[in-house]
């Protein structure tokens, strides 16, 4: 049986493109039934955080925009406008099945540091004491480029990694790992469990993501050697139904697990 049904800690990860329309407008229905799901697993004991992308998405459908800014100040400002609204939803949603949010932004700067990377352990932790669930997204309206953790595969990751959870759960478009790009190759078969990420797995993955969201599978991968490495096991789902959560915790085979190194 899969380790995660005994998993008491949990960071789920949902990107953009399963979160948004190809319009770039918030996908309603899915966001209700995540929440609802999420509440639910909540309701079971478990410690859930949430990593939401979204905000530049979002942003853009608030804004009327097509194309995603190219610029730095364009990004930031969509982002602005995205993440009030993202956080307005979710907190709408989870306080109707009795939950509290907490909104957690973070830099790459508070993660690096072994300071500030301690303070942000001790919110969490304070967060899970008074019951609430935090809502993370990187804090795109301040970080540049250079400065950036730049996606939030890896952002979860490092999230997993700080609070010591049991198991990092990425919501994706895609139902798992495959043997090769199931879009060009009908041959691609879903790969149900990788014990080691090594470099030639790494080289098949290609970084693309959608245009709205930054992920891809390489970034899944290098989220996957830090989560796994620091004993989490990694799983990757497919989000366009949230119930797959149940079935994940029911430890029904679905997705793709990476099994975590304390546990192998
Ligand atoms: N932080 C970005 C956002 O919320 C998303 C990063 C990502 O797509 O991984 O729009």
């Amino acid at each position: 049986m899969s380790a995660i049904t005994g998993a008491k800690r949990i960071v789920v990860k949902v990107g953009t493109s399963t979160l948004t329309h190809p319009s770039g407008h918030i996908n309603i229905r899915l966001m209700e039934k995540l929440v609802k799901v999420l509440a639910d697993i909540k309701n079971t004991d478990r410690e859930l955080v949430l990593v939401s992308s979204g905000a530049i998405g979002v942003g853009m459908g608030k804004l009327g925009l097509r194309e995603r800014p190219q610029t730095i100040p364009g990004k930031q400002a969509a982002a602005a406008v995205g993440q009030c609204e993202l956080m307005y939803l979710y907190d709408k949603y989870f306080s109707e099945y009795n939950h509290t949010v907490g909104q957690v932004l973070l830099t790459r700067y508070s993660l690096d540091n072994a300071e500030s990377s301690e303070n942000v352990r001790n919110t969490f932790e304070s967060l899970f004491g008074m019951g609430a669930i935090p809502v993370v997204n990187e804090n795109d309206t301040v970080a540049t480029d250079e400065i950036r953790v730049g996606d939030n595969d890896t952002l979860s990751a490092i999230v997993a990694k700080i609070i010591g959870a049991d198991a990092l759960v990425i919501l994706s478009d895609i139902d798992g790992l495959y043997t090769a790009d199931p879009a060009k190759d009908a041959a691609a078969v879903l790969v149900p469990e990788v014990r080691e990420i090594d470099d030639a797995l790494m080289a098949t993955a290609s970084g693309a993501g959608s245009s709205r969201g930054t992920g891809g599978m390489l970034t899944k991968l290098s989220a996957g050697r830090i989560a796994t490495g620091a004993g989490a096991d990694m799983y990757i789902v497919n989000g366009k139904n949230p119930d797959v959560l149940y079935d994940l915790l029911e430890g029904k085979a679905v997705g793709t697990h990476f099994i975590g190194r304390e546990t192998l």
